[in-house]
């Protein structure tokens, strides 16, 4: 812990050294995750906030560790940062969700458009926007069909770079949308700069939305406000009743993403649930 001793950590903490066991187990393990296949992507949908239509899909990563069992990627996101393991991992993110869209198309279903997730690291990382636009590419698809979702507190962590960044990105075709939004604090200038497609409302004020109060709803009109001003489209995730969603369609939110409508699933049910493949 942070508080622990002189030099920032507790030698003789057993839960320090539980910690630092677990966190090679996932260092050593994410290494043959990466070529063993048992990392593997789920899609949960985006839906239209009026219509209910299939607007697109977020990829979340899914890792099932031989001895720990399901990990989060919250967990091993991070100390893949820490390893430095974050941009071959992200590389086959980037790389898995496009062979999903391939094969997606050859079979005629319905396009969607799937977001990626960006770490923290990854996003600075030197050439990214060259690797992306390359596998995207190789797959035979277009940029547009890809977006990317980075984290408000990240983007604003250093404005300037991000702006520079995400131009790059938007020269290449990527559009992108800002996720958590609300947790931290933005920058209304730089907001308008970043020029991204979508804001994502974080989860905790469309839950908020259930304690029946006044603010968390004046909180989310208010950025469906502020968004809609500078051109962009909202998404609310995280939404679990149908209270939620009402009172989100009310407000004239865009989309809405969350268990109420589905899970993340395996791209085989997403198939059958959303894409309308019929499975022999
Ligand atoms: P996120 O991008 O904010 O993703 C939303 C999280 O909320 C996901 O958790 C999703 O499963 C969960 N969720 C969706 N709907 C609901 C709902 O109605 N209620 C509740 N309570 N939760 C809901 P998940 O899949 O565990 O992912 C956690 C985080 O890990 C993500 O947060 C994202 O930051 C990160 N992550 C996931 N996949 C990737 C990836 O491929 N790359 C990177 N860099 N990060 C990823
Ligand atoms: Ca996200
Ligand atoms: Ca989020
Ligand atoms: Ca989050």
């Amino acid at each position: 812990a942070k508080d622990g001793g002189r030099n920032g950590y507790r030698c003789y903490d057993p839960s320090m050294r539980d910690r630092a066991m677990r966190m090679l187990a996932i260092q050593r393990g994410l290494q043959t995750a990466l070529e063993d296949g048992s990392l593997s992507l789920h899609f949960q949908p985006k839906h239209h906030g009026d219509t209910g239509a299939l607007v697109g899909a977020e990829a979340l990563l899914r890792w099932c560790h031989p001895e720990l069992g399901a990990v989060s990627p919250l967990e091993f996101i991070g100390v893949a940062e820490r390893s430095g393991q974050i941009a071959r991992l992200g590389e086959w993110v980037i790389r898995e969700a496009c062979r999903q869209l391939r094969d997606w198309h050859d079979r005629g279903l319905a396009p969607v458009r799937i977001a990626i997730n960006l770490s923290p690291m990854q996003i600075q990382q030197p050439g990214l926007v060259q690797t992306a636009a390359g596998i995207v590419g190789a797959a035979g698809l277009q940029t547009s069909q890809i977006m990317f979702e980075v984290t408000e507190s990240m983007a604003m962590r250093d404005a300037e770079r991000t702006t520079a960044i995400l131009q790059d990105f938007r020269a290449h075709g990527f559009e992108f949308a800002i996720d958590d939004f609300g947790t931290g604090y933005s920058s209304l200038a730089y907001l308008q700069k970043f020029q991204v497609r979508q804001l994502k409302i974080d989860q905790f004020f469309v839950q908020a939305l259930d304690q029946g109060g006044h603010e968390p709803r004046a909180i989310i009109a208010a950025i469906i406000e502020l968004a809609h001003t500078l051109g962009m489209e909202v998404v609310a995730e995280g939404v679990e009743t149908q209270a939620q969603a009402t009172a989100l369609r009310a407000l004239g939110c865009d989309q809405v993403q969350g268990y109420l409508l589905a899970r993340p699933m395996p791209a085989a049910e997403f198939e059958r649930r959303c894409l309308g493949a019929v499975h022999a």
